[in-house]
């Protein structure tokens, strides 16, 4: 679609981080693609981080001088690193014949908050930028920085350079960011991992955060939640080639295939409370003690209860187990827990993709290809778009790479079009609107304190629960074989760990498929007289959709706490990178919904 290009100019926002400004010469490449998108015609924004290991350099400078550098002085050291990079990007440019203005946090008007080393955003003023570019400026801004009400210099955290692009990009209504790196893109996994990966040409926003593991050493995460929030494009680059690396942006119908990637983490440590009163309220106590511990909690699992009693898993890093154990077992007297046990050596593996939402039968297949490699699933959740399991870590390279290969992630796919190439063709994925400049800028004051975004309750599906399996390879791929033969959708799926060698495994499905479903089940559950199951026609899902939820402890806690106020159950409980998902009783959707949306603000 053409823009009217005489009343609005297009922005782009070009950001390059530490090794793409390492040297002279890096930064004279960096001026070159600035120059050459301005003499495109767009107005050009550049965001650059310290040079090189600038940053680990000053870290390491003040502890030679202190073990307690007070943070207010580490900010105004660290901010140091990316003056420079910006006065000598500028007169790169200035060497090119272009015009070219450098500015720091504080000149741009990035304000903070107080929390020096990790300061969040609270708002960015674009009138000098916008009158520099009007000028005819390339707009050179410092990554990484603000400054706070009181004029004290603030960082964002380390990486904190891409959340500086991503905010302006966002403010200044961009058509663009493109984050210029040391790699080609992202891949459909670890190619160290999988000598097989291949770049992926787009990915969701969403995908991009489901395969957090993955996208951590490109990108980010935070400034994929800010790109998400706003809509804004990115295209992650290699800067030392002319690859169009990842566009990573709303997603398409067009899907490029079922699974987009295969994510992993190598090192997950697991902790089971073992009969957890079925009640209201428990899962709130233990989610406050772990948020208060600022224990980073990964995959959360909890099985229907039996007999009153329920378990919950969850996995945190492995490091961090020592100090998660000590606040559980503190927690789990208080709770009257029977038992709380703690399995190592465990890695989670998982696959993304917006695909699985239309088609049946994505997890029976990922089962299916961990059976053949002989490969024992211990626990599985999921979300919409992602499914994981954690298995044994010394099979983990093993199964990503069945995974990643018996998806066709090897395979070369077709190429999409590319949107984010010329001043011409993009452009259609945003509104110039002013509206919605006006909209993005009030927004911004809350720009990192989003926390939900969505709160939906789903009464339309059933569950059904399988228990008494052996605790063997295959037996999920039987299961979920039965029930996707049939062609059923199978959602939500939950595998806590196996207890006294028997697992169980849940999982949700179309009220209108459950009748059927059952018969699907019943030639698996002749054959293994063992196993019992079990459905209920009347529950309700209810999914908690954030960005950050991992990153921001608080949002398990505060939702637990809601419910268990108002007396609702907890069933069963699945989590992923960007989803809360809550299996409760179908009679209390209503209810539920009206709480948390007015817990979390939503309309
Ligand atoms: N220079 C900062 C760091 O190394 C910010 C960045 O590179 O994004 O973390
Ligand atoms: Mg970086």
């Amino acid at each position: 679609m053409a823009r009217e290009r005489d009343s609005v100019v297009s922005v782009i926002v070009q950001k390059f981080g530490g090794t793409s400004v390492a040297n002279a010469e890096k930064i004279r490449h960096a001026a070159m693609r600035a120059v050459e998108a301005k003499r495109r015609g767009f107005d050009v924004v550049v965001v650059v981080s310290a040079r090189g290991h600038k940053t680990d350099e000053l870290i390491e400078l003040a502890h030679g001088i202190t073990k307690n550098p007070r943070p207010r002085e580490m900010d105004m050291l660290l901010s140091t690193g990316e003056q420079e990079s910006v006065a000598l990007m500028a007169m790169a440019v200035h060497e090119l014949g272009e015009d070219a203005i450098s500015l720091t946090g504080a000149q741009i008007g990035v304000l903070t908050d107080t929390t020096h080393t990790r300061a969040r955003i609270v708002s960015i003023s674009t009138e000098r930028m916008k009158e520099l570019l009007a000028a005819g400026n390339i707009v050179i801004a410092a990554g990484f920085q603000g400054v706070d009400s009181a004029m004290n210099i603030t960082t964002l955290g380390r990486g904190g350079s891409d959340t500086t692009a991503t905010a302006l990009a966002a403010v200044l209504n961009a058509e663009l960011c493109e984050i210029y790196t040391d790699v080609e893109g992202v891949f459909t996994t670890d190619p160290r991992v999988v000598a097989s990966a291949r770049k992926v040409e787009r990915i969701s926003y969403d995908e991009m955060l489901e395969l957090a593991s993955l996208g951590a050493g490109v990108m980010h995460s935070r400034s994929i939640e800010f790109a998400k929030k706003f809509s804004v494009p990115l295209r992650v680059r290699p800067s030392y080639s002319d690859g169009p690396g990842t566009l990573i942006a709303p997603e398409t119908d067009e899907a490029n295939s079922i699974v987009t990637g295969v994510a992993f983490v190598r090192n997950e440590a697991l902790i089971t409370l073992v009969g957890l009163p079925d009640q209201p309220g428990v899962m709130s106590s233990l989610f406050t003690a772990l948020s208060g511990a600022k224990i980073p909690v990964d995959m959360v699992v909890q099985n229907v209860g039996r007999e009153g009693f329920a378990n919950v898993s969850f996995t945190v890093a492995e490091d961090e187990l020592p100090a998660a154990m000590r606040v559980v077992s503190a927690a789990a007297e208080t709770l009257k827990v029977q038992s709380v046990q703690q399995t190592t050596e465990l890695s989670k593996v998982s696959i993304v993709g917006h695909g699985m939402q239309t088609h049946t039968g994505v997890a029976a297949r990922m089962f299916q290809i961990l059976a053949d490699s002989g490969i024992n699933i211990r626990v599985v959740t999921t979300s919409e778009i992602k499914i994981s399991v954690l298995i044994d870590r010394t099979r983990c390279s093993d199964a990503v790479e069945a995974v990643h290969n018996g998806f066709g992630l090897n395979q070369p796919t077709r190429t999409l079009p590319d949107i984010g190439r010329s001043a011409v063709r993009i452009g259609s994925s945003r509104s110039v609107d002013a509206e919605v400049v006006a909209d993005i800028v009030s927004r911004l004051e809350g720009m990192e304190s989003i926390l939900v975004s969505d709160v939906s309750a789903d009464t339309q599906q059933s569950r059904i629960t399988v228990t008494g399996l052996p605790d063997d390879p295959g037996v999920a791929r039987d299961v979920f074989a039965a029930v996707g033969e049939g062609g059923v959708l199978v959602d939500m799926i939950i595998q806590n760990v196996a207890r006294d060698g028997k697992a169980s495994i849940s999982f949700t499905v179309p009220g209108e498929d459950l009748e059927r479903s059952l018969q699907l089940l019943r030639p698996f559950s002749d054959a293994h007289k063992e196993t019992l199951v079990t459905s209920d026609r009347h529950i309700c899902k209810l999914t908690i959709a954030g960005i950050g939820l991992r990153s921001h402890t608080d949002v398990g806690r505060r939702v637990f706490r809601t419910l268990a106020t108002h007396h609702i159950n907890v069933q069963m409980l699945n989590t992923s990178e960007i989803k809360l998902s809550i299996v409760i009783a179908a009679v209390e959707a209503e209810r539920a919904l009206k709480i948390l949306r007015s817990e979390f603000g939503l309309p």
